[in-house]
């Protein structure tokens, strides 16, 4: 189960997971061409706003009445928000907040049951390396996101006795739709920063979070895995 299958990151991750012989379940909100294009290659799409209690709910109990068990959760979508702190609402906070982290959690709590049953699971969030260190003027963004590590960190202790590995990847700056809105003169000063000199590719992120899906992983849990070009290094 991929969330966010449609685009950038996810949309990576379900041509991986899919070529590698999986059967592949995405969500996705406003990308129904790319939705359909991918169904017809044999993954299965669910169309809801993992912002929504309420639509994920219904998709949850929908995927767990279809399916005989989901395996592998990658908790992938997710949005930006760039702005001053002083200039946010509460409203947006909310809105930052549960696409990026509430989402998540339900999801977690949704298929983990069905893992447990099984004694085996793998969750991989996708965090941010903003997460880890902060950014300036993307302060809900980083706040949610380190959430998010808290989560993966909490749940793998709680998960392990249970063959249930939990981690999370925070991506440096991929090449995706996600960063097209940010000013190119901000994304040049980014990479001149980068010591491998340049964007990540969506391909990179998949393959990490492909090896973390896979058996031999299975001694790999809690950790929080930066993909970054060496921007961040903690
Ligand atoms: P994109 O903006 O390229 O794609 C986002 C994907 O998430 C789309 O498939 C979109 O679906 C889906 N999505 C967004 N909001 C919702 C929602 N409310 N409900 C359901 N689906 C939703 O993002 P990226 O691939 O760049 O990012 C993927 C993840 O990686 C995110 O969590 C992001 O925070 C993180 N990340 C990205 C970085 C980057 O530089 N790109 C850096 C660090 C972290 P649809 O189009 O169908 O609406």
């Amino acid at each position: 189960m991929i969330t966010g299958g449609t685009r950038g990151i996810g949309r990576a991750l379900t041509q991986r997971f899919f070529e590698d012989g999986y059967r592949v379940l995405f969500i996705y909100r406003d990308s129904v061409a790319e939705a359909e294009n991918l169904e017809r290659m044999g993954a299965v799409g669910y169309r809801c706003d993992i912002g929504n209690e309420r639509e994920l709910e219904s998709v949850c109990q929908k995927i767990l009445k279809e399916e005989e068990h989901v395996d592998i959760l990658i908790n992938n979508a997710g949005i930006a928000s760039l702005g001053l702190f002083t200039e946010t609402t509460d409203e947006l906070w909310r809105r930052v907040r549960s696409v990026n982290l509430d989402g998540p959690l339900y999801l977690c709590r949704a298929f983990v049951p069905c893992m447990i049953r099984r004694q085996w699971g793998r969750i991989v969030n996708i965090s941010s390396m903003w997460g880890q260190v902060g950014a300036s003027c993307e302060v809900l963004y980083s706040t949610a996101k380190a959430g998010l590590i808290g989560l993966s960190k909490a749940l793998a202790k709680e998960l392990g006795p249970s063959g249930i590995t939990v981690n999370c990847v925070c991506p440096g700056i991929i090449d995706t739709d996600m960063n097209r809105s940010v000013d190119a003169g901000i994304v040049e000063e980014l990479m001149a920063n980068i010591p491998v000199g340049r964007l990540g590719t969506v391909e990179e992120v998949a393959a990490l979070c492909r090896f973390l899906a896979h058996e031999q992983s299975s001694y790999i849990t809690g950790q929080i895995l930066g993909i970054n070009g060496g921007y961040v290094i903690t």
